[in-house]
């Protein structure tokens, strides 16, 4: 087997070490491939290699295979790429005044060797802001990574870099992936595959690190740190940072870009509030306001597509189970243990069905046309502001239908609910105050 630079190795995985850095997987305490330092997250084991009966080992990264306190890894250090002189980028597109002002941050910071945090309302296309900087990066002979914590959004990710970067040899890493790295310059990975890697890429990308709270998370932060050459740029994309970095951001303490603009020039819909009284203990008695009842028939009216988020399964279904017995034909429900979960969502895609009950799982990555959105039970502690300025992202992307109605159903305000209303309309106004947005 070939020996590919950056890459950690363990001696079950390679034929020979030789010629190879070696560093010890578990010291001090620490693993060195995950990063883990907690006591409760070590075991002990009876050992065949070491022939210990209380060789440690982390449980931490077991998925990743196990490593002892014993064992070695190994690795071979990346050298730089030669450079590249033509444009590798083929895309015809134009980008977004908004669009341009952050591809711009962002060649800047990767030239500059800083971090970036990117944050982008839904629906500013994202993905586009990346194109220049990617170019320029493999230009220098960097070796380019982008991390998502969602495996859907790197294979979403997958075929669209490949399109616009035709030249380059594109792996993408996860779980069960069956493609394995292979010395690529350009790797798409969730974020967990980079506990792989050591000082490996010059560049790397985080998209929607929201998904998944980054630093609350010491060991992301530990495995994209350990990735990363020395020098280098990590550039965080996200539409909701947390509070702490919204913070960072406002005190200064953070280099960051914000593009409060949508890519067609149209504001983001503001959600209304509504309320319902204790919806609770309506359904268990079979029973759903009138009042979104009302706004089921209104879109059914004006044959648009609806998605209504629920904070449980179990309302979920009883709200299934009522509108049935309110005389509707059984709405589609989806959840994340649901098989035919993206055949569901191609359903609402393609029109066969008009309405789709849902929990958070569709509260990002995906785009519906002219979708109107419910949020039922708004009240509930999974509806955070992030969730919430996500869910409310789904409505008006497209240009054909720039607008849609976002209601939160709700039995009591709740602080998220007012934030992420804030949140979006703050977005707006200084969308207006820079000219990204018609007003
Ligand atoms: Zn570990
Ligand atoms: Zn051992």
């Amino acid at each position: 087997m070939d020996i590919f630079p950056g890459r950690l190795y363990q001696a079950r995985e390679i034929e020979t070490t030789e010629g190879l850095t070696e560093i010890a997987a578990i010291s001090k305490n620490k693993c060195f491939r995950c990063g883990n330092t907690n006591v409760k997250l070590f075991g002990k084991m009876s050992c065949a290699s070491c022939e210990k009966d209380a060789c440690i080992y982390c449980r931490n990264c077991i998925v990743m295979g196990r490593v002892n306190s014993c064992q070695k890894l190994y690795f071979q250090k990346t050298k730089r790429l030669p450079k590249i002189k033509e444009p590798l980028l083929r895309w015809s597109g134009i980008l977004s005044q908004g669009q341009q002002k952050a591809s711009d941050a962002v060649v800047s910071s990767l030239i500059e060797k800083k971090d970036m945090l990117l944050w982008a309302v839904a629906g500013s296309g994202k993905t586009e802001m990346m194109f220049e900087g990617m170019d320029w990066a493999l230009r220098q002979g960097f070796r380019i990574c982008i991390a998502s914590p969602r495996v859907d959004v790197c294979l979403e990710l997958h075929p669209r870099l490949q399109e616009v970067f035709p030249k380059n040899e594109i792996v993408c890493l996860y779980g069960d992936s069956d493609d394995k790295y292979q010395g690529e310059q350009f790797v798409i990975a969730t974020t967990h595959q980079l506990i792989r890697f050591y000082e490996t890429f010059q560049v790397i990308f985080i998209d929607e690190v929201d998904a998944f709270p980054y630093a609350k998370d010491p060991f992301l932060e530990y495995a994209v740190g350990k990735a990363r050459t020395k020098e280098g740029s990590t550039i965080i994309i996200t539409a909701t940072p947390e509070k702490q970095w919204q913070e960072e951001c406002a005190e200064g303490k953070r280099n960051f870009v914000k593009i409060p603009g949508r890519y067609h020039r149209k504001k983001l819909p503001v959600p209304r509030t509504c309320w319902i009284g204790p919806w609770k203990k309506n359904l268990a008695k079979g029973k759903i306001t009138p009042k979104l009842i009302k706004w089921i028939k209104n879109v059914e009216m004006r044959d648009q597509p609806a998605l209504i988020f629920f904070p449980e399964i179990d309302a979920m279904n009883k709200f299934a189970d009522a509108l049935e017995n309110n005389g509707f034909s059984r709405p589609v429900t989806v959840h994340s243990a649901d098989e035919l979960r993206k055949e569901k969502v191609e359903w609402l895609r393609e029109g066969k069905i008009k309405l789709l009950l849902t929990t958070t799982i569709l509260e990002r990555g995906v785009t519906f046309t002219d979708v109107q959105v419910a949020v039922f039970g708004s009240e509930g502690r999974i509806f955070t502001e992030a969730a919430l300025v996500q869910i409310s992202g789904r409505a008006g992307r497209k240009l054909s239908h720039p607008t849609g109605d976002v209601c939160f159903f709700h039995y009591g305000k709740t602080a998220e609910m007012k934030r992420a209303i804030t949140h979006i309309q703050r977005m707006n106004q200084q969308g207006v105050v820079e000219g990204m947005l018609d007003d």
